[in-house]
């Protein structure tokens, strides 16, 4: 973190808008998992159909429609999830296994309730933040978890309907 706290100090000398940016940029990846996360498949592609039963009791959690299959696939450089198109249509729901595993309950709600987002409601990204900083909506483009997604859980579950 010597590099955010190099930025912290360009920040109170320059109160620009740029620095809380990068500051905001460089914090991002200390830890949390960066999104790019809605792909496009070729047709032949490896698929499965049918949602692993592993991920059944989160989805019973969301107040939220479906139709898409969730199943586990490994996934290149650190991106946790992706919604994966094809070009015949078939979407599908790709959660990589070693965040799934590392995640807890809220964690994986909140990227469940984000792939679904772009999968099932064609979602795009929404980086907007509230006043004390908490995210606008569960299509922030990474996974910000609590307290703001347990604070404000009703509220982002507002976004599908
Ligand atoms: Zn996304």
């Amino acid at each position: 973190m010597t590099h955010a706290t190099e930025i912290v100090v360009l920040l109170l000398r320059g109160g620009h808008v740029l620095f809380l940016l990068l500051l905001s940029t460089l914090l991002l990846g200390c830890g949390s998992v960066s999104l790019r996360d809605m792909i496009y498949e070729d047709d032949d592609s490896t698929t499965i159909h049918t949602t692993n039963p592993v991920f059944h009791k989160y989805l019973d959690k969301l107040p939220i429609r479906t139709k898409t299959p969730v199943i586990f696939k490994t996934k290149k450089g650190n991106t946790a999830a992706v919604c994966a198109i094809r070009t015949d249509g078939y979407r599908e729901i790709q959660v990589d296994p070693r965040y799934w595993s590392k995640y807890g309950d809220s964690d994986r709600l909140e990227l469940l309730a984000h792939e679904i987002g772009h999968c099932d409601y064609d979602l795009p990204h929404n980086n907007n933040k509230m006043g004390n900083g908490c995210p606008l909506s569960v299509m922030h483009d990474t996974v910000f978890g609590d307290p703001c997604f347990s604070d404000y859980f009703d509220f982002y579950m507002t976004e599908f309907r």
